[in-house]
């Protein structure tokens, strides 16, 4: 048969490579443990949902859902979509399992897909771990989300993100505020871009958001929206900056931050870092007050935020440590025949022990370069007489005379029944 072309993956969608996987790993641990230290619990929701979901949460008139979901019918002739992000899907649950009954704070994790231009940062699937909080009105709140993404960044050894933080106000302050807007920018409508024309109609605030440079300083100029606040907004957002004060959070406020998704309300915020170029915003956030009801649920405050890990991950230097021990070798008939039975009783001995028996024969050479491709920290050498013995070798595979003059890179030979307490010594 003609060797078929082989298929390659979809653009903008990656295959995580078993040499990658540790970073990831280690990202997602570390944020695991920073969330389970605030009393957030994981909820896992499906990847698939009616499209009418996020048409009634993200809104119409937006990028994801106008251009970016990647939307079909099924079979059954249901309208669904790949979701694009994970806030809708949390609330549809927490209403649909009658969660709202009192506060949650809630986790998740996992791959959006949005069909926009790859580009550095930018990708049609990429992965978020994200937060929703329900229940609570805040500023208190929406303090605590924002010292968890600090604590995130530490954990992460992230120094350089900076925060930007604003208040949307509330849907009559907000508007009060498109109307300015509109007023302002509809004499230079003629100096708008198709997408933010439209916009101007539809969903003007959004035109504060626009990434074209080319309105930059038409956007610069527009009417503040802090300055449409009422009191009680007011008051909510300073108790956010004081708190953040006295946490010692540096922060910058930023009165035309607003975000592309519409149910946003009162707080938003954003950690931004420039060593990413366009796509500098790591991690977004704020409260959403209206959209529990607006999926048909029970009036309920929430507030929550979504972060890049292919972005956060590009951010951060660190290098996970190595993720096997040790690489049993067996030369000879016997040794080979008992190769995996001896493995055995080593993991019993030692559970936490990541051990890679050998498989296929080969020379003590060709085993030897296996196992320190393998990247171990130690070789395990089982040789007939080892065997006979009952007897195994440890030989460090990863200690250089230069790093340590003392250290022993010879072959140390144990009773098999030592190695569990032998073993971590080489650890
Ligand atoms: P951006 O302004 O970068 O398009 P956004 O406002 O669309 O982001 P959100 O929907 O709030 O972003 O998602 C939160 C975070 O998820 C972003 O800050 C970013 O780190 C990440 N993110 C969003 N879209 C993508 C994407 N296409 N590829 C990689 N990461 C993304
Ligand atoms: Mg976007």
């Amino acid at each position: 048969m003609a060797r078929q072309t082989p298929l390659r993956a979809i653009r903008g969608m990656h295959d995580l490579l078993p040499d990658d996987s540790a970073r990831w790993q280690q990202l997602e641990d570390r944020a695991r443990t920073v969330l389970e230290g605030y009393g957030y619990k994981e909820m896992r929701t499906p990847l698939v949902e009616q499209s009418e979901l996020f048409k009634r949460s993200i809104g119409e008139v937006t990028d994801i859902v106008e251009k970016e979901m990647y939307s079909f019918e099924d079979r059954g002739g249901d309208q669904l979509s790949l979701r694009p992000e994970g806030t809708a899907s949390c609330v549809r649950a927490a209403i649909e399992h009658g969660l709202l009954d009192q506060p949650r704070r809630i986790w998740y994790r996992g791959p959006m897909f949005r069909r926009e231009r790859p580009q550095r940062g930018r990708y049609r699937q990429f992965h978020q771990i994200g937060v929703e909080v329900f229940g609570l009105t805040g500023p208190d709140i929406d303090l605590e989300v924002i010292l968890l993404t600090r604590r995130l960044w530490d954990a992460l050894g992230l120094t350089d993100l900076r925060l930007e933080i604003n208040s949307l106000g509330d849907s009559a302050e907000r508007a009060v505020y498109r109307e300015q807007l509109v007023s302002y920018l509809r004499p230079h409508e003629d100096r708008l871009d198709d997408d933010s024309r439209r916009r101007l109609d539809s969903n003007p605030l959004r035109v504060l958001d626009s990434k074209n440079p080319d309105l930059a300083e038409l956007i610069a100029e527009a009417p503040s929206l802090t300055d449409a606040l009422g009191s009680e907004s007011r008051e909510h957002f300073e108790a956010l900056c004081s708190g953040l004060e006295q946490a010692g959070v540096a922060y910058q406020v930023n009165p035309r931050l607003v975000r592309g998704l519409d149910y946003y309300n009162r707080t938003v915020f954003e950690w931004i870092t420039d060593a990413l170029g366009a796509q500098g915003t790591v991690c977004a956030g704020g409260r959403y007050d209206g959209l529990v009801e607006q999926l048909g649920g029970k009036a309920t405050p929430a507030v929550g935020f979504a972060l890049g890990l292919e972005r956060l991950l590009e951010l951060s230097q660190t290098e996970p440590p190595p993720s096997v021990d040790a690489y049993l070798i067996a030369v000879g008939e016997q040794a080979s025949a008992a190769a995996m039975a001896i493995a055995e009783q080593i993991r019993d001995a030692l559970p936490q022990l990541r051990l890679v028996c050998h498989c296929g024969g080969g020379s003590f050479k060709s085993q030897f370069k296996r196992a320190d491709r393998s990247g171990a920290k130690v070789a395990l050498v089982l040789g007939d007489d080892e065997l006979a013995q009952q007897r195994i070798g440890i030989k460090p595979l990863r200690v250089s005379a230069a790093e340590d003059p003392h250290a022993k890179t010879e072959q140390t030979s144990v009773a098999i029944d030592a190695l569990a307490d032998r073993l971590p010594d080489f650890l």
